[in-house]
């Protein structure tokens, strides 16, 4: 049988803009998203761009440096550097323990959000958090409030002062026996600092990764030299970041327009558990061993992710008051001539606290 004269006509056209067009989204208009769980929750990279294969090469390349950081970091890996520490001093040693650039640059940063804090930060929180075991492989969200005496035992281990950092040699020596070391405060922070830092040398100008709740945005959503017929922000617009509703899984309370900058938020609805009508959860303030209940949820904007990551830790251990002047004396200021770091708490009470410039930043729903 003959094909219809019509169809070979129409055929190579359609066969034509078919191809076109996937050239022509593959060129000038590409998304690449992908999703892996890793340092136990799940990681979320969306880069824009307009080489779909440049995109996705990034992206797995920045997937693999987070893989790097989990495999040091992770105190639940047998034989992460954390873990040779931490059964280091388990043992009662107090040697020195040859480490990466990356775990020293955590311990660092945490030393000095701890001393800033008063130790409302602190990396050596696992003995008690193990007790209320919250990891996240475990029983998960506990469900058993430990015995009071315990927790007062296991506190005396708690001492980010007995963590000694040689920055010259890469070592590190825990300086007393059973001391554990916690980064779960830092890492995810890192982790997506250094992937930002991959994606950008790879070219990517657009982009969002999220880390379950540890968030920072390249440029400008849609943003990229020669994706759009010019105009500013590199034809981009703002990214749209929700803060979530520490009281209801599927609302925000606010939305953020923001770019190139780290957005983090910590709540104690994240790992929970109830018992006797009270809520436990996975912040500990190190000065009493049980969850801190000076908020509900902190959220810090801050240039990097890993300062914003230790800092909403240390704000939703101090509370409304003094998280707020923490926030304020690590706030330098940017280009624009606003503060590098804001914060925003929601405190027990269920009332907003702000810093100064927060305001113009946010938009908040009812
Ligand atoms: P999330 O991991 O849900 O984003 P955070 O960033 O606030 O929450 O970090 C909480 C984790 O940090 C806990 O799971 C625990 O491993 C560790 N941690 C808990 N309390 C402290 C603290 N006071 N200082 C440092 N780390 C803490
Ligand atoms: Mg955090």
């Amino acid at each position: 049988m003959k094909p219809k004269p019509v169809l070979i006509y129409i055929l190579p056209i359609v066969i034509v803009i078919l191809l076109f067009s996937i050239w022509y989204f593959k060129r000038r208009a590409a998304t690449v998203t992908d999703s892996r769980l890793m340092l136990g929750t799940f990681v979320e990279i969306t880069a824009m761009g307009e080489s779909r294969d440049e995109l996705e090469r990034a992206v797995e390349s920045a997937f693999l440096r987070i893989s790097e950081i989990e495999a040091v970091a992770d105190r639940y890996t047998k034989n992460s550097e954390i873990s040779k520490l931490n059964l280091m001093a388990k043992r009662g040693g107090v040697g020195e323990i040859p480490v990466s650039d990356d775990i020293i640059e955590m311990l660092d940063l945490a030393g000095e959000v701890s001393e800033r804090s008063n130790g409302a930060f602190d990396v050596t929180i696992a003995p008690v958090v193990d007790l209320w075991d919250f990891s996240p492989g475990g029983r998960g969200v506990g469900g058993r409030v430990p015995d009071k005496g315990k927790i007062g035992e296991r506190l005396r281990l708690v001492d980010y002062r007995s963590v000694v950092i040689e920055k010259d040699n890469n070592t590190v020596s825990l300086r007393k026996a059973g001391i554990k070391l916690d980064l779960g405060g830092i890492a995810k922070g890192y982790a997506v600092d250094e992937a930002v830092k991959v994606l950008r040398k790879l070219g990517v100008e657009s982009g969002v990764i999220n880390a379950g709740g540890d968030m920072a945005v390249i440029g400008y959503k849609g943003g990229y030299k020669g994706g759009h017929k010019g105009g500013g922000n590199n034809g981009g617009t703002p990214w749209r970041i929700g803060i979530q509703d520490p009281r209801n899984p599927n609302g925000l309370i606010a939305v953020l327009s923001l770019n190139d900058v780290s957005v983090v938020t910590s709540g104690d609805y994240e790992r929970y558990f109830i018992k006797g009508g009270k809520r436990y959860h996975h912040i500990v303030d190190p000065k009493t061993g049980y969850p801190s209940e000076a908020a509900i949820s902190v959220t810090v904007i801050a240039k990097n992710t890993a300062l914003a990551d230790t800092l909403a830790t240390a704000i939703f251990v101090l509370g409304p008051e003094m998280g707020i002047r923490l926030a304020e004396d690590f706030a330098g200021k940017t280009d624009d001539g606003g503060n590098s770091v804001e914060a925003m708490i929601v405190g027990p009470d269920g009332k907003f606290y702000e810093t100064g410039g927060f305001k113009d930043i946010v938009e908040y729903l009812d």
